[in-house]
């Protein structure tokens, strides 16, 4: 069986970078869909949500067919993949998602309140046979295979006591997702802010949305969720990055001081060469 939504959502707020209001509507699809990003302010261009499609990795994970893009789609196709849906159209106005609350668990809950329908069709996950490895200057990822689904990280921002060294391991279960990963909110530095947003990027980053780190100190600790929210994170955002693989990945995630740049390379590398991997009917 496959999963979509029970029924539409509809859910509007502010888009990171952009910094306009989006209107989005997560839309149940027919099984074989996969997640398919809907352009509806540009004639309903639609963006298959794969690995293939990512042309920019910089600040968030930007997907594109042609000159239709979606961008900073990585904490919403974590939760779809936390509630382990296969088939979905996210039908937005503008280039991306509303950003809510900076994590995932804003988009899982919406997800858990219009429930689930299943239908029939085939289900394969993709498993992991051989190692893989990127690196990208030191960021480093690996894909190990595994008996099911894991992600560990290991984070270093030893210039800032706000973060410092951070891991964290945890088994890739819808439970485990809601509880440990999926309320984590992203996080920025604020002498970083002013060049972003010259750049047309950040511009809806705000204290309510972003972990805000100035120097050694976080500006709004009183809204953080956990003391290790940030490597959370970034495990978060691996999540949803590995969703582009466009199936259940069974493999074990191993992560180094890396970001979206080297979560899509690893992805390429994994699908470049057809030994690394078995599909495998769920
Ligand atoms: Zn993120």
């Amino acid at each position: 069986m496959r999963r979509t939504l029970a029924r539409e959502i509809a859910k509007s707020g502010t888009a990171l970078h952009a910094g306009a209001v989006v209107d989005m509507r997560l839309l149940p699809a027919e099984p074989g869909t996969g997640i398919v990003f809907r352009r509806r302010d540009i004639g309903g261009r639609e963006i298959p949500a794969l690995y293939d499609r990512v042309a920019e990795t910089r600040l968030g994970t930007v997907i594109a067919e042609g000159d239709a893009t979606a961008g900073v789609i990585e904490h919403l196709m974590a939760a779809i993949a936390g509630a382990q849906i296969d088939d979905l159209i996210v039908s937005l106005d503008g280039p991306e998602p509303p950003i809510l609350d900076g994590d995932a668990f804003s988009y899982f809950r919406l997800i858990e309140e219009a429930g689930l329908r299943e239908r029939p069709g085939s289900r394969k996950a993709i498993k992991v046979v051989r190692p893989v490895e990127v690196a990208i200057g030191d960021a480093q990822i690996r894909l190990l295979p595994s008996h099911g689904s894991e992600y560990h990280f290991d984070l270093d921002y030893s210039n800032t006591k706000a973060i410092g060294k951070q891991s964290y391991t945890m088994t890739f279960t819808r439970e485990n997702f809601a509880r440990e990963i999926a309320p984590a909110r992203t996080f920025g530095f604020v002498h970083e802010l002013d060049a972003l947003n010259k750049m047309g990027l950040a511009r809806g980053a705000s204290l309510a949305n972003t972990i805000a780190i100035d120097g050694d100190t976080v500006m709004n600790k009183d809204m953080m969720r956990f003391a290790d929210e940030f490597v959370r994170h970034k495990i978060l955002d691996a999540i949803g990055d590995m969703a582009l693989a466009g199936g259940p990945l069974v493999a074990r995630f191993e992560g180094m001081k890396s970001g979206h740049a080297a979560n899509n390379a690893v992805l390429r590398a994994l699908f470049a060469d057809s030994s690394n991997y078995q599909l495998m009917e769920i």
